[in-house]
């Protein structure tokens, strides 16, 4: 059986297809060379939007296929970037441009409590939808930290293990919110595949 992954993304098709590892099937993504539509992203939840996603991929590819919609939540800021988090300030904003921003929104702010969320979806040619969430909190820190990871990973900062999600590649790709709501869906892939 073949899957698609709905995702350009290197870093989340490695880390996917790592914990996606099953007998029998095959996880592709347009690093195999097929196609994928632009999904404009409109909906006003994490779960909104990568319903979507995944839907109208799997409409136009006719495969199962499993798309993801992720960002950071702060709870001092009512729980924003949340689903702007690519693009927190402004279109195409870069990495650094949000992450500025986000020091900026902090400034004088005592709680940094901070999580990151995402929503993982499968979906059937047939219409058919399942989607998994998984978290991860920490806390914002003002100083970044560690090379390692993108987009706000420097500057989240997870005390038990005293380090930013920046500086801990592996133990990242364990704990994640990405990691913890594909476990979910491989520990239902069975049934829904039957
Ligand atoms: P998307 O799911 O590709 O739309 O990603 C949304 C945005 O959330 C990314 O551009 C990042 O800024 C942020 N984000 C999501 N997951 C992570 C993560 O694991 N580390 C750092 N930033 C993340």
């Amino acid at each position: 059986m073949k899957i698609l992954l709905a995702t350009g993304n290197k870093n989340k098709i490695k880390e996917i297809k790592k914990i996606l590892n099953i007998k029998n099937i095959d996880v592709l993504s347009i690093k195999d060379g097929i196609e994928i539509p632009d999904v404009i992203e409109d909906g006003n939840t994490f779960e909104e939007n990568s319903k979507k996603k995944a839907l109208e991929i799997a409409k136009f590819t006719n495969m199962i296929t499993i798309a993801d919609d992720s960002g950071l939540c702060v709870k001092a800021l009512d729980g924003k970037p949340g689903i702007y988090s690519a693009r927190y300030s402004g279109e195409h904003a870069t990495d650094e441009e949000n992450n500025k921003k986000l020091i900026q929104d902090l400034k004088g702010i005592e709680n940094r409590k901070a999580k990151f969320v995402c929503v993982i979806t499968l979906a059937k040619p047939t219409g058919e939808t399942y989607s998994f969430k998984g978290e991860m909190f920490g806390e914002i820190i003002d100083e970044p930290r560690g090379k390692e990871g993108f987009g706000y990973d420097p500057y989240f900062y997870i005390p038990k293990y005293k380090k930013t999600t920046a500086e801990m590649p592996d133990k990242k790709n364990e704990i994640s919110h990405r990691a913890l709501a594909i476990k979910l869906l491989k520990e239902k892939l069975s049934e829904i595949l039957k």
